[in-house]
């Protein structure tokens, strides 16, 4: 049987990148009927919108996806297809892997973390008032009538919304996942200790969560001692849950500790849904060079294979790529720890499926 998977090659360095994902996953051995939607920047013109519906259609009915980096406009243009992506399909829990493969360039040894972000709520939601503004002045009066505080007039505003069903879920979620991949620990992030009546209700629900799966330690920490504790020593953290702000720098600094974007995989994860993406950008500056790292898409690709139920292919894709990184021949500029060129796109995808064969 063929998995039927909706491919998002998007813009920038992703076709390249999602081309030798692509590649590799053919060889795992796993069929796949690709169905190619087209969305981002290149689309604009013939669609008139960077997401055309036909794509959010494709994902709908796949239930699956793997997908490359797609460019947000800053300042102007429009507004994030990604962000928009997460929100049409209800993709609520971001995973994010963090493993430290040897021959990786890093300063650490050892890690394997899995960041659970959630991804629809918090400061992200995007509702916002603008300085000067009737709505900002409304809320201004609101907030001095009901003696919460002083707030300058010229003050400008992003809410910051969490609530218990959103943190409910996402906890959830890290908590299955602890089970399903056989993980010991689930530490929840938060400064409660100031914002009460969000991050404070967030840290309540996960310790209700928490009493529901005994077979899993839990612990919680405060987001600044987390940032000093995970540099210090990253191995004693294996699951991670936060609300979104939060996720979403940690995430990048645990990519940061096992060797930087070109390593970093993804998924984004909703009800019986999932679109695969690596953390990293569309890179404009190196799009049609064929030199960047593919391996942050390949290892999406390994995530997508174990969600699939493909265990085995999962395994020996994910041998692979530790085998081409070991080796540090086939690997890109950024993996290179002589500051040498490194090879280029696809002859990383040669490499992986010459492992694969052997
Ligand atoms: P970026 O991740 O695209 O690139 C930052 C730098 O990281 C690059 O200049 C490069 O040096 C390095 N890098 C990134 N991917 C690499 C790879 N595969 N191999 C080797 N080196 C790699 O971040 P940015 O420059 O902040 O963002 C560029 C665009 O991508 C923006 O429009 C942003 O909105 C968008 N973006 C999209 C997604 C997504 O599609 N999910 C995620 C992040 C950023």
């Amino acid at each position: 049987m063929a998995y039927n998977v909706t491919l998002i090659p998007g813009d920038g360095i992703g076709p390249e990148v999602t081309e030798a994902a692509r590649r590799v996953l053919e060889e795992t051995g796993v069929a796949f009927h690709w169905d190619l939607a087209y969305a981002g920047a290149d689309v604009m013109d013939k669609y008139g919108t960077p997401l055309p519906e036909s794509v959010l259609e494709s994902v709908r009915k796949n239930k699956v996806a793997l997908k490359g980096p797609i460019t947000t406009p800053v300042g102007s243009g429009f507004r994030s297809v990604n962000v928009a992506l997460r929100k049409e399909l209800d993709l609520y829990a971001c995973v994010r892997p963090c493993k430290t493969y040897p021959g990786v360039p890093s300063h650490y040894r050892d890690v394997d973390i899995i960041v659970v972000r959630e991804n629809t709520e918090d400061l992200y939601a995007g509702i916002e008032f603008e300085k000067g503004t009737p709505e900002a002045a409304k809320l201004i009066r609101l907030i001095t009538e009901t003696k919460r505080g002083n707030v300058r007039e010229d003050s400008g505003f992003s809410l910051k919304m969490i609530s218990e069903t959103g943190s409910r879920r996402v906890v959830r979620f890290a908590f299955e996942y602890a089970r399903t991949y056989k993980r010991k620990k689930v530490t929840a992030l938060h400064k409660a200790n100031i914002m009460k009546f969000s991050d404070g209700l967030f840290l309540a629900v996960a310790r209700e969560v928490a009493q529901e799966y005994h077979d899993i330690e839990f612990e919680d920490r405060i987001i600044d001692n987390m940032a000093m504790q995970l540099v210090k020593r990253p191995q004693q953290f294996d699951i991670i849950v936060a609300p979104n702000l939060y996720g979403d720098i940690i995430s990048d600094l645990c990519a940061g500790l096992v060797g930087g974007l070109g390593v970093a995989p993804g998924a984004n994860v909703g009800d019986g849904i999932a679109v695969f993406e690596p953390a990293h950008g569309s890179a404009p500056k190196y799009a049609g060079q064929n030199k960047v790292n593919p391996m942050a898409v390949m290892l999406s690709g390994v995530m997508m294979l174990r969600y699939l139920g493909e265990t085995g292919a999962a395994d020996k894709l994910e041998e692979a790529i530790a085998g081409v990184i070991a080796e540090g021949k086939s690997v890109t500029y950024d993996m290179k720890q002589d500051n040498s060129q490194g090879v280029g796109t696809p002859q990383v995808a040669n490499a992986v499926i010459e492992r694969l064969g052997d």
